[in-house]
């Protein structure tokens, strides 16, 4: 195994991006996670972010796109027109500290394709060599069954499977996972149906909630990743989750990275 880099994902909601009511980006929020990425870089960390937010970030530069309900076109110009300016705002922050950010778009059934997931995965694997920070979305243009909220956090999972990460950290607007009587559960062992059950009917508006970021987990776990489900509504969202210094959810994997790659190859010839 020896001293292999650490790699890191970590899946960004829309809500924390960006502001309800104006539709503005949420400044101080790039900010924070900015300092943070620098922060996991300059540990030797490799960074992979997928994050959401071109669609209700682009819902302000189309006359009509502003409503609640968007047609299935609607919403994908809205991405197509958000994504840009997404873009934009990881770019400044980055700039800030000399940290490169390189856009990737991606649906689901790339996944599914052996030769597409191979050449994304040589793609990753370049950009992470060249010290970059690689920004994922999911390609809304041609994603039609998938454009819808919730969808990232299963994405995120995957992109954890092809960079073989140690650890995948969900940033979202609540504090984690909470037990029957509202208590933050802070360690799961065993993902098994007794934490779905607690997940069911907890809605996290915006979100895709927690029943999906619970999905995504099983998928991390699985290809070994740990899993932290955490706020990002504070000033270390992500150092504060990955040092364990902020109360969060963690869902443990009982297996490394390349033993699930081992694995999956086995399995999968
Ligand atoms: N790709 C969508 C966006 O950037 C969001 C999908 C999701 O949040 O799951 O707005």
């Amino acid at each position: 195994m020896g001293d292999r880099e650490k790699t890191v994902v970590l899946k960004i909601g829309s809500s924390l991006l960006v502001d309800d009511l104006t539709g503005n980006l949420r400044m101080d929020f790039l900010y924070h996670l900015m300092n943070d990425v620098a922060s996991m870089r300059a540990r030797n960390y490799r960074v992979v972010l997928v994050s959401s937010g071109s669609v209700a970030l682009g819902r302000r530069y189309g006359p009509t796109l502003a409503s609640e309900d968007l047609t299935l076109p609607q919403k994908q110009a809205a991405a197509a027109l958000g994504q840009p300016a997404l873009m934009a705002a990881y770019r400044n922050f980055a700039f800030e500290h000399d940290l490169r950010v390189a856009q990737i778009l991606i649906t689901l059934s790339d996944f599914e394709d052996r030769k597409r997931f191979v050449n994304a995965e040589d793609t990753f694997e370049e950009l992470l060599n060249q010290g970059a920070v690689p920004i994922v979305n999911e390609n809304d243009t041609v994603a039609t069954k998938h454009l819808r909220v919730g969808d990232n956090d299963r994405l995120s999972a995957k992109v954890c499977h092809l960079v073989e990460a140690d650890e995948l950290v969900i940033l979202t607007n609540v504090g984690g996972l909470l037990d029957k009587k509202g208590k933050l559960v802070k360690r799961v062992e065993t993902l098994d149906e007794s934490i779905f059950a607690l997940a069911r009917g907890a809605s996290g508006a915006g979100t895709g909630g927690m029943i999906t970021k619970l999905l995504a987990a099983e998928i991390a776990v699985a290809s070994g990743c740990r899993t932290h489900i955490a706020s990002g509504s504070c000033v270390n969202p992500v150092l504060g989750a990955i040092d364990g210094e902020r109360e969060h959810t963690v869902i443990e994997s009982n297996i490394t990275p390349e033993s699930a790659r081992h694995l999956w190859i086995a399995t999968s010839l």
